[in-house]
């Protein structure tokens, strides 16, 4: 064992505070990281504060790693000390039903075991601890590589805002031409903004925040619609071909299926507590429209984002924080408040 400092929440009303993790000694698959940056996803708020219900505490969230490997197990080939690697939100899988099969380890029939706050069924059933911590133990098969030319703190967030936008952005065939509306400018929201635009669409930004206007056209963004304004949402009726929403609470969606053009997506990745209002089937229908969900993406789709986000200059713009402004920082999260990531520098523990 290695004991790693770390902040971990005791309670839903607790705040995270500091603490000590035991990590494993690396066996003869794993990789042992010196993490340096972890992003503050909105997901770690929903996790440590008890909005999904079942979590075990303490809890240590974080599941948007960047880091050194320290040390390798004896099969481990492909990864050497020194490496800059990163983890996202799942450090294993059955790896043998269809789903883990087709690279796609994030939708595994057993259940994919989380970053943290999973029970971790090949190493004595104990419950994973996440990434707000000094060092992270994770089998060499679910650990990327980061690129060269990535910055550590600002490629943190690519673990899970990045790869959970790129993923339904690919899957939708984006592509030159096609016109995306992103709903939400905040972690997700920013890299499906620069996504989208590296991959040749062009982008519309729904923001409840009439002053994040600036900002989005500097991320990218050739349009933007404060969704509050009536006008404003009637204007970008009929104008899209998907829309990917990334809005942490409850809304409802209605009105961007009304932006879609005739054979449009609707991607929603935001999971509130609770159920969001009805979808209407009258619009699908009657523009042949499509309503669905996607959750992070697989290991082979990471690494694949990520080494595209080298090529085409995608990092994810941050504030870094250091641990005892975490509490503030999913305040402000939760109050919109955020430009466009927390990462946490975990030099600081
Ligand atoms: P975030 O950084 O807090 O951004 C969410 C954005 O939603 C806000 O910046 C805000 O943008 C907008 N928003 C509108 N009304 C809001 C309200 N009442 N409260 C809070 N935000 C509001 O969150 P995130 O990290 O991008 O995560 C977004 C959601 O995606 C969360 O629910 C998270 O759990 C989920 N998630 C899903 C997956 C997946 O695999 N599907 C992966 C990661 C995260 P404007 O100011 O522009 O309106
Ligand atoms: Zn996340
Ligand atoms: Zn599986």
């Amino acid at each position: 064992m290695t004991l790693a400092k770390a902040y971990a929440a005791t309670s839903p009303t607790s705040g995270l505070e500091p603490t000590k993790l035991d990590r494993r000694e690396p066996g003869p698959d794993d990789i042992e990281i010196a993490i340096e940056f972890c992003g503050l996803c909105h997901s770690d708020v929903h996790a440590t504060r008890g909005e999904w219900g079942g979590n075990t505490y303490p809890l240590t969230p974080g599941h948007e790693i960047v880091g050194k490997v320290s040390r390798v197990g004896s099969a481990v080939t492909s990864f050497a000390v020194g490496d800059s690697v990163g983890v996202g939100c799942m450090v294993d899988s059955c790896r043998e039903c269809e789903n883990c099969q087709a690279g796609l380890e994030q939708y595994c029939d057993k259940g994919m075991t989380g970053t943290y706050g999973a029970r971790d069924k090949r190493n004595g059933g104990v419950i994973t601890q996440g990434g707000y911590a000094s060092s992270i133990v994770v089998d060499q098969n679910y650990v990327l590589k980061v690129p060269v030319g990535l910055d550590p703190a600002a490629a943190a967030p690519l673990l899970c805002a990045g790869i959970t936008t790129y993923s339904p952005l690919r899957h939708l065939g984006i592509t030159a031409g096609d016109a995306v509306g992103v709903v939400g400018l905040g972690g997700l929201g920013h890299m499906a903004v620069k996504l989208a635009k590296a991959m040749g669409a062009s982008v519309t930004v729904f923001t409840t925040s009439a002053a994040k206007a600036g900002d989005a056209r500097n991320l990218g963004a050739d349009a933007v619609v404060v969704s509050r304004d009536e006008a404003q949402m009637s204007a970008a009726k009929n104008t899209l071909n998907a829309v990917i929403d990334t809005v942490a609470a409850h809304h409802d969606l209605n009105p961007y299926l009304a932006t879609l053009k005739r054979d449009g997506a609707l991607v929603q990745l935001g999971l509130p507590s609770g159920d969001l209002p009805p979808v209407n089937a009258g619009p699908l229908i009657r523009k042949r429209l499509s309503y669905g969900g996607s959750l992070i993406g697989g290991i082979a789709e990471t690494q694949e984002m990520l080494d595209f986000c080298a090529e085409h200059q995608v990092q994810s713009e941050v504030e870094v924080v250091s641990a005892t402004q975490l509490n503030e920082a999913y305040d402000r999260m939760v109050a919109g408040d955020v430009k466009y990531r927390f990462v946490l520098d975990t030099a600081t523990l």
